[in-house]
């Protein structure tokens, strides 16, 4: 028989939200797998700092300042990338915002804002990725999702939405791509303590809430997504397509 391979030896792979947490430690797994990495997000300092980590590490990685909100910035980011690297095979569209307000609170602002990293931001870059894997006839698309896609969060209204919309979208897309050699997947985490979840985890009313309501009795770590997305952007992955892959310990189980 043949064995899974989980190696990306030879990938080009392409993480939004690079700067910090998730992204930050997914860039880093990704180039552990064999991956040249273009790490992507607006803070160009701490991606310089994430790219000398891969390379101390012994991996090869290279900066791409990107605010996702910007769609002419998307399109011109990932030509780079393709000129740059020459090839993409792998794009985890990661950037993405988290805010608490109960709904009577939520701003026109607020909604425009999220919507635009969340979404919309998140889609043009499928779109501009898409157009490159679809003529290489390879590619890995993984959109980072959340446990509060599928199940509602209190005062989460516009997060929950922008993350439903986030799974309609993947869904879409493999539909559209998966035979042309292209599988579009999400991966939808519970609580993993970061730079954006450090507050509210923080406050042990609110963390001892929190993993009250996990069945595995903790929160998630960066390294539980970043497995998840390593195997589903590796040739182990290959028939994994249309779908949200729930990292949420058991969150939406019940
Ligand atoms: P974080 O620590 O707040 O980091 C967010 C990342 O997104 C930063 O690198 C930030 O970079 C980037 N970003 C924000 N706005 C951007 C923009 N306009 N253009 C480009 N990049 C932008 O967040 P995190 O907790 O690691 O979460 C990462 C992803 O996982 C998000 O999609 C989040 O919804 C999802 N998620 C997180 C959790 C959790 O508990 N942490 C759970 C489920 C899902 P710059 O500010 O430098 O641009």
């Amino acid at each position: 028989m043949e064995y899974p391979n989980f190696s990306l030896t030879d990938q080009v792979a392409l993480v939004t939200g690079a700067s910090r947490g998730i992204g930050f430690g997914v860039a880093r797994a990704l180039a552990h797998a064999g991956a040249t990495v273009a790490v992507a997000a607006r803070a160009t300092d701490e991606l310089h700092t994430l790219v000398e980590e891969i390379q101390r590490e012994g991996g090869t990685a290279v900066a791409f300042p990107l605010d996702v909100r910007d769609n002419a910035q998307i399109r011109a980011t990932i030509e780079a990338v393709q000129t740059t690297l020459g090839r993409l095979d792998i794009l985890v569209n990661n950037a993405g915002l988290g805010a608490n307000h109960p709904a009577l609170d939520v701003t026109e602002a607020d909604w425009d804002e999220m919507m635009a990293v969340n979404l919309k931001g998140l889609f043009f870059c499928c779109q501009a990725a898409g157009r490159i894997m679809l003529q290489q006839g390879h590619g890995r698309i993984i959109n980072m999702s959340s446990q509060a896609s599928v199940v509602g969060i209190r005062d989460h209204a516009v997060y929950c939405a922008s993350k439903g919309g986030v799974n309609q979208l993947t869904r879409v897309l493999a539909l559209e791509w998966s035979a042309q050699g292209v599988t579009v997947n999400a991966v939808a985490p519970t609580f993993i303590y970061t730079p954006g979840t450090a507050e509210r985890l923080d406050t042990p009313s609110y963390y001892q809430g929190v993993v009250e309501r996990l069945p595995i009795g903790r929160v998630g770590t960066i390294t539980d997504v970043a497995a998840a997305v390593i195997y589903l952007a590796s040739p182990a992955g290959a028939l994994v397509t249309g779908t949200v892959l729930m990292v949420d310990g058991g969150w939406t189980a019940q």
